[in-house]
């Protein structure tokens, strides 16, 4: 669907119908002291419309000093013009254009408060001695940091120098990130056309170890040794998802752990997932991360969602890939262990969710785009994909996707071209399958169609028994079986306790299983959620730590929720918060001023 303007995306000021932007050449100085970035951005572009006379990029927040325009070494200033700004959207920056210029170059400096750039002190690193500095480009902040055509449906190859303090190390979603060498000016080549949300930096004391002929793991010094040998199975799963989806198109698979206020879990920046530290649980039992970030170098990188709208065309696809390649790596109890949690995890989401957000084909005009960032196109998407395998057949649906990734291998896509595509090459081969599709349903309504899939896992059913033993007071089944079970089947058991579980259930509990000293992210968020909702005070310090030390949302979150239920939690939540803000990110910023209020 086109808007009447002829623009597909809602979320951008950007005229790529008339003139599209195809490279991106950057040369750019990191000030940690001022908390900018600044120098210059040339953008080649093509013109679709011969007559178009205006470039119009997007920005949010940039200081422009000068645009210029040109073709070939010929350059000339350029009328430029930034339009007025939109709290979701930014500012259209407009530049004038001669006939048969073919370039821009615009001389800029970000701000302290970009909202796609997170600029850590020292005490907010492992090391404590230098600053650090990553972007968090999707859904629409690449704007912030970068003046382009911000929207998915437009893709470019760029290049860029980066110049750091000397002792300090830059690295690029790109070719040329350095395994050692320092000094302070880094080179960058992305060969790969990729959209403006993909577009990545980062800049610290940095350090890496291969983990693979083509792949690697940086981090901050102190934390490599432990990163590398969690994510010791990365190599295995860029095998799996070969054979199962084609060749890896990108040459390199490298991982940045980042300090832990990075605000997701991971983000599939193309040749460097950027990851939270989170995941280093010391039993690589929480690196379907990185299955499910090394998946979208398919869903997502590949082909891409071509506005925010088609965003379960990334992450549904990327998710049910993501479990594919646990199935291979790790065995089947382990992805169906997964797909049942997942499954919970949506309908959790369903119970809380507004309607119009229960749809995957989601309409986001006049909203935030990481509003719709939800669990839901995560897990109804990946169950829509399984209703298909499960119809059609694996062999079968392996080898639509297969195709599917080679069809629209370095495009961006909307819903309704996917859907072409399936009709084409999915259900015209067997129509009496195909009419038992509920298609609508699972695109274009809320909810979850009667015939999803309802994955089951024997281990998670065994988890559950002992759940209901526990809380009828036989707890000799959860005490002797807890040691052995795997992260997800202790979370599991968890969750099947009923809520809240009074105080005294609650401190048997921590004696039987250490909870409170858990440093498995996810275990310690589980017991936090349900410390706060039994009013358990011994935790209270440990609540304080975790949300004072980790900035991920989709821990911070739910805490947040769960204090402000009750008028002590929110004056508790009110002295966590003022303490922790200053180091949690914009984006983890803007969600929790939304819960607990900005401190004044
Ligand atoms: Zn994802």
């Amino acid at each position: 669907m086109s808007l009447p303007n002829g623009r597909l995306d809602v979320h951008s000021y950007a005229n790529p119908e008339e003139i599209r932007v195809r490279d991106v050449a950057l040369d750019l100085d990191v000030d940690f002291g001022k908390r900018i970035l600044s120098g210059t951005a040339t953008l080649h572009f093509e013109r679709s419309d011969p007559a178009a006379d205006r470039l119009v990029l997007d920005t949010r927040g940039l200081d422009v000093a000068r645009a210029e325009s040109g073709r070939g070494q010929a350059w000339a200033a350029a009328r430029h013009e930034i339009g007025p700004a939109d709290p979701i959207l930014g500012a259209p920056l407009s530049i004038q254009l001669a006939p048969g210029d073919d370039r821009v170059r615009i001389a800029y400096a970000t701000r302290p408060t970009a909202s796609g750039l997170q600029w850590l002190e020292p005490a907010q690193t492992a090391g404590k001695r230098h600053p650090f500095l990553f972007s968090q480009s999707q859904a629409i902040h690449a704007r912030s940091w970068v003046p382009v055509q911000d929207t998915p449906a437009v893709r470019v190859t760029f290049e860029a120098t980066v110049r750091t303090p000397p002792d300090l190390v830059a690295l690029m979603g790109a070719a040329g990130n350095s395994t050692g060498e320092r000094g302070g000016t880094y080179r960058f080549r992305m060969p790969q056309r990729i959209p403006a949300y993909l577009m990545a930096i980062a800049a610290g004391d940095i350090g890496f170890a291969p983990l693979g002929p083509r792949s690697g793991v940086y981090a901050e010094p102190s934390v490599v040794a432990r990163a590398a040998a969690e994510f010791a199975d990365t190599e295995k799963m860029m095998a799996a998802a070969e054979r199962l989806y084609g060749p890896y198109r990108w040459d390199r698979y490298d991982i940045l752990v980042l300090p832990p206020s990075f605000p997701f879990g991971g983000m599939e920046n193309p040749r460097l997932t950027f990851a939270t530290p989170t995941v280093l649980a010391g039993d690589k039992s929480l690196v379907a991360l990185i299955a499910h970030e090394l998946a979208h170098s398919w869903s997502g990188n590949l082909v891409t969602n071509a506005t925010w709208s088609d965003f379960w065309l990334n992450e549904g696809f990327t998710t049910y890939i993501e479990r594919r390649i646990v199935e291979e790596v790790y065995g089947p109890e382990t992805s169906g262990m997964e797909a049942v949690l997942g499954r919970q995890d949506l309908e959790d989401e369903l119970a809380r969710l507004d309607e119009r957000d229960e749809i995957l084909h989601i309409d986001l005009a006049g909203r935030d785009p990481d509003e719709g960032a939800t669990r839901l196109p995560y897990e109804k998407g990946a169950l829509f994909l399984r209703s298909l395998e499960e119809l059609f057949g694996r062999a079968r649906f392996d080898e639509f996707l297969r195709g599917y990734f080679d069809h629209f291998a370095f495009q961006s896509i909307t819903t309704a071209d996917f859907v072409a595509y399936l009709r084409r090459n999915l259900f015209d081969g067997d129509r009496a399958k195909a009419d038992t599709v509920p298609l609508a349903e699972w695109i274009d309504r809320p909810g979850l169609p009667a015939s999803a899939p309802r994955p089951v896992s024997e281990a998670l059913a065994r988890v559950a028994r002992a759940a209901e033993d526990w809380t009828s007071g036989r707890t000799e089944t959860a005490r002797a079986a807890f040691p052995n079970w795997t992260t997800h089947e202790r979370l599991q058991f968890l969750r099947r306790l009923p809520s809240p579980q009074s105080v005294e259930r609650l401190r048997e509990l921590d004696q039987a299983f250490g909870l409170t000293g858990s440093e498995n992210a996810e275990i310690a968020f589980q017991w936090l959620l349900m410390a706060i909702r039994g009013g358990y005070a011994a935790a209270d310090a440990r609540l304080g730590q975790f949300l004072a030390s980790i900035g991920r949302r989709k821990f911070i979150k739910p805490l947040y929720e769960e204090l402000v239920k009750t008028e002590s939690g929110r004056a508790r939540a009110r002295e966590i918060y003022a303490k922790a803000r200053p180091g949690y990110h914009p984006i983890s910023v803007e969600t929790v001023d939304r819960i607990v209020g900005t401190p004044a």
